[in-house]
């Protein structure tokens, strides 16, 4: 076997220079940077004034003769440097023949390991990795490293080059059910892994920053599903076309496809069809392959005990959920391709007994932004924060109070409706049908608590013992006109003020993690609809991306299950399924748009609201706008039969004579129950240490209902 240089070390130059002799037409002497510099200048003026006899471009000769371009290869640096290529591609790209071979190849099953050598002009660079894939890039890494370091370039090593803090996805994410494997398992890999130590330490020597943090935890990685499907069933067929079932050879590229569905990919097995989609062919092919796989193995009761432990959703669902929620965001934007832009998608579907038939998306929306301070409404018509997974919620609003006009629109407002999503409650209001779910999808993890963590450093089944964990779980909020969030312990008001905001202070909007969480206990429905409607909750989170089980379970309810007491019924700590689709998207390191798209199925047209003004773009209020929600409860309060509640101190709740004239705020505290429930809620997280929920300016909710005489058609579209 070749032993591989180790260009480290200070005996590189005599290594080089036995194997190597620099060309005559390159004046390639040390220091190396330096004359390439000069001669390229050289170079350049040459070229200009004439261009006919143009000297050779600098290059080296290496090994049997191969001469290097030394631009090409600063080329191939950039490209891998800036992350626009892969190693391999840019290797490929140099014009030289490449050969891979695999020298070995080892580790158990689920944490397989390879050795693969590339071979370039009669040298050869060994690269380590948990897949083929993983080591031939690696190879080709260290082979560009190799060469470039001749020409005073140096390839920054992977690891350094990549921010840890960032969350980012992996095109090859390690499967979530990897997170609930046994301990034991997991050592039983890392002695495995030790066979491959010798491979592993050769690659470290080549990372200068893997001995300042100590030797590289063996990352615990899957076979890709594709290779485990080819391997069980041999006969298996991958089908690309364009995400809208376009075929790839067609004269007509379709334009309108949203990013995470440009690709479609169906896996077929026998007579069972799969799909995938993704912004990649790479990715729509792992996506039906996961897919697939998730629904083979569902299918064989001895292993879906293990890979399906309580808690998770079934991938055929879930992978439904998403596929519906994101064709449904297509279908709307087939002619609006400003507005098709998104970073994050979020979405409602209803199942009916859980079953894959029958499940109709109630909301879409998309959306990273809040309210600017200086938008804020005294009359309730602007919306405050247009986060995806927010706006998602108001939608599923709109839908919920159409529900409950259906039974305001007969004479007996007390007689079932069997096609109804909700059905009249025992002794006054309604409730969901029992046999109805709710499922939450969004493109990736809830912004806040349920996304501080790096996807990158896996092992976190031991206990967590990073120094920050105790910040773990904090209540965060997000920032006026920023798309992160902060710690509320680093808020320096907890109490927000209308001339403070009017001031110039931030307005703070609580984080989407802590919003889910709220909702977790609270229902979807709100302060105003608990009136009439039993609490609403989501049966399960469908994530597109980043989900990891344990921080999103932490952030949604796991953080406060331990504090949260004396609940008053029906109100409830709901845990919801979690669950991650197979067609996956990827990291956008893009500016985000400052619209929200909005769609709930109550009406055929999406609104477009400016997340900054909280208004449609016309200036006019949305649909979802408190001023709106409030106009439908007025409409509805008057007749349908409230749910019964008593106050905390026993009397029961009566309506007010001058509905016309009660406040927004007023309305809310007409469900007591719903009160008592938050102040538990607020009160677990203080209980916890997690911080103190910031609330908006009072002054917010203190108006009267504008539409009271409103046409019922357009007040409930
Ligand atoms: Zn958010």
């Amino acid at each position: 076997m070749y032993k591989p240089i180790d260009f480290t070390s200070n005996d590189v130059f005599d290594v080089w220079t036995s194997v190597c002799d620099i060309t005559s037409t390159s004046d390639f002497v040390s220091p190396r940077s330096k004359m390439i510099k000069q001669k390229r200048k050289r170079e350049f003026l040459c070229t200009d004034v004439q261009p006919a006899i143009k000297r050779p471009a600098p290059s080296i000769r290496v090994g049997s003769g191969f001469k290097w371009n030394l631009q090409a290869l600063a080329h191939a640096a950039d490209a891998v440097q800036s992350g626009g290529k892969s190693p391999v591609s840019a290797l490929n790209e140099l014009g030289v023949r490449v050969t891979y071979t695999v020298l070995n190849q080892g580790g158990p099953a689920h944490c397989p390991s390879f050795t693969v050598a590339v071979n370039v002009a009669d040298m050869t660079f060994e690269g380590w990795g948990h897949s083929k894939r993983e080591a031939r890039a690696s190879a080709a890494r260290v082979c560009l490293a190799a060469l470039l370091a001749r020409a005073g370039h140096v390839l920054p090593d992977q690891t350094r080059a990549k921010d840890f803090t960032v969350d980012d996805t992996t095109p090859y994410p390690v499967s979530e059910f990897q997170c609930l494997e046994s301990k034991s398992k997991i050592e039983e890999q890392t002695k495995q892994n030790a066979v491959t130590e010798t491979a592993q330490s050769q690659i470290e020597r080549n990372l200068p920053t893997s001995s300042l943090f100590g030797a590289t935890a063996p990352t615990p990685a899957s076979k890709s599903p594709i290779n485990v499907l080819y391997e069980n069933h041999p006969g298996l067929l991958f089908i690309c076309t364009y995400g809208d079932g376009t075929p790839l050879d067609s004269a007509q590229v379709p334009l309108q496809l949203a990013h995470s569905m440009r690709f479609k990919v169906v896996c077929q097995i026998k007579e069972q069809k799969f799909e995938g989609y993704g912004s990649s062919k790479k990715l729509a092919k792992l996506a039906a392959a996961r897919s697939a796989l998730a629904v083979l193995e569902e299918g064989r009761a001895d292993i879906a005990d293990s890979l399906l432990p309580s808690g998770y959703l079934s991938q055929t669902l879930a992978d439904h959920i998403a596929n519906l929620v994101n064709s449904k965001f297509s279908e709307m934007m087939k002619n609006d391709v400003i507005h098709s832009k998104r970073k994050v998608l979020a979405g409602i579907v209803m199942t009916t007994d859980s079953k894959v038939d029958g499940a109709k998306v109630i909301a879409v929306a998309t959306g990273t932004k809040c309210v600017s301070g200086e938008h804020m409404s005294v009359r309730g018509r602007a919306v405050n924060d247009c986060h995806a997974e927010v706006a998602a919620r108001r939608c599923l609003q709109r839908h919920l109070y159409t529900q409950l006009l259906l039974y305001a629109s007969q004479k007996d407002p007390r007689k079932p409706i069997p096609e109804a999503d909700i059905e009249p409650a025992e002794g006054g209001g309604y409730r969901l049908r029992p046999d109805r779910q709710l499922h939450m999808y969004v493109s990736t993890a809830p912004c806040g608590d349920g996304r501080i963590f790096s996807p990158h450093e896996q092992l976190q089944h031991e206990p967590d013992r990073h120094p920050n964990r105790l910040a773990r779980g904090q209540l965060r909020t997000k920032i006026e006109s920023g798309e992160g969030t902060i710690p509320v312990k680093n808020c320096n008001s907890l109490l927000q003020t209308w001339d403070g905001v009017m001031q110039g202070e931030r307005l703070l909007t609580m984080s989407c993690s802590d919003k889910v969480a709220r909702w977790c206990v609270l229902g979807l429905q709100g302060s105003l609809m608990s009136t009439l409607l039993a609490p609403v909750y989501p049966t399960s989170i469908v994530l597109g991306s980043l989900l990891h089980p344990h921080h999103l379970y932490r952030a949604i309810c796991g953080r406060i299950e331990a504090y949260i007491s004396s609940l008053p019924p029906p109100y409830h700590l709901r845990r919801p399924l979690l669950a991650r689709a197979a067609s996956t998207e990827a990291r956008t390191p893009t500016r985000a748009p400052s619209f929200s798209v909005c769609w709930a199925c109550t009406n055929t047209a999406p609104e477009v609201l400016n997340a900054t003004t909280g208004k449609l773009e016309n200036g006019q209020p949305s649909l979802l706008c408190k001023q709106s929600m409030f106009a439908r409860w007025q409409y509805l309060i008057k007749k349908l039969p409230p749910l019964q509640q008593s106050h905390p101190d026993g009397t029961s709740v009566s309506l007010p004579n001058h509905l016309d004239t009660l406040l927004y705020n007023e309305a809310k505290l007409l469900s007591p129950t719903y009160q008592v429930a938050k102040d538990r809620l607020f009160q677990a997280f203080e209980k916890a240490k997690l911080g103190r929920w910031i609330k908006k300016p009072l002054e917010q909710d203190q108006f009267v209902c504008e539409l009271l005489s409103a046409d019922p058609a357009a007040l409930f579209t």
